[in-house]
């Protein structure tokens, strides 16, 4: 699959932990494009697991956000975005700032986001795995009404290992 992204475009990647946001965005976009709630958390509490530290996290990510995107730089945000919460902010700065909203959905089975989970150094709670994963299957059929310009779902790992980015020439300033 290829996916087309504006130049100037909030991109949402949105699966529950495990999934391999994280992973798809450092294969395709530059660290500087990446605002992940995690490398938030660890900026205001130096630790990127602190559930404390997510309010101030999101706080940090949607500034960062705004102030990108105001210069038309693309923009990513890594975070599980599995509730509609989560979604509304940024796509509530991208619609402010006339700047299109793309999502990037990795809608893995559970078991495969489990299988990665406990691959890691921290795995999360399994609970919040399952948890986040049945709010994303409850959030698919809504997101496209949500106001994203196109809503890319990768359901297995080789559609997401072969998945293709290509983006528009620069957007004109202004
Ligand atoms: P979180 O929401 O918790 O940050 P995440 O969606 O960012 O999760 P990653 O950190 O990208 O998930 O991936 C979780 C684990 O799964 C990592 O150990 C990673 O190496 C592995 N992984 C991710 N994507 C793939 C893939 N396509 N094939 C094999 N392993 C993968
Ligand atoms: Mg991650």
């Amino acid at each position: 699959m290829i996916i087309g992204l504006p130049a100037d475009a909030l991109v949402m990647l949105i699966g529950p932990s495990g999934a391999g946001k994280s992973t798809f965005a450092a294969r395709h976009f530059l660290p500087t494009e990446i605002l992940s709630s995690d490398a938030m958390r660890a900026i205001v509490a130096d630790d990127p697991h602190d559930q404390a530290a997510t309010d101030a996290a999101f706080e940090l990510l949607h500034a960062a956000l705004t102030l990108r995107l105001a210069r038309r730089r693309l923009t990513v945000v890594d975070a599980t975005n599995v509730e509609r919460w989560a979604r509304q902010q940024p796509l509530a700065i991208a619609r402010r700032l006339r700047r299109p909203a793309v999502a990037i959905v990795l809608d893995l089975p559970l078991a495969v986001c489990l299988a990665h989970n406990a691959t890691r150094d921290t795995p999360r709670p399994v609970p919040a795995v399952r948890r986040q994963h049945r709010w994303l299957r409850e959030s698919i059929g809504f997101l496209a009404g949500e106001g994203f310009a196109a809503v890319w779902t990768l359901t297995t790992e080789a559609a997401v290992d072969g998945a293709q980015i290509e983006r528009a020439a620069d957007a004109a300033p202004g």
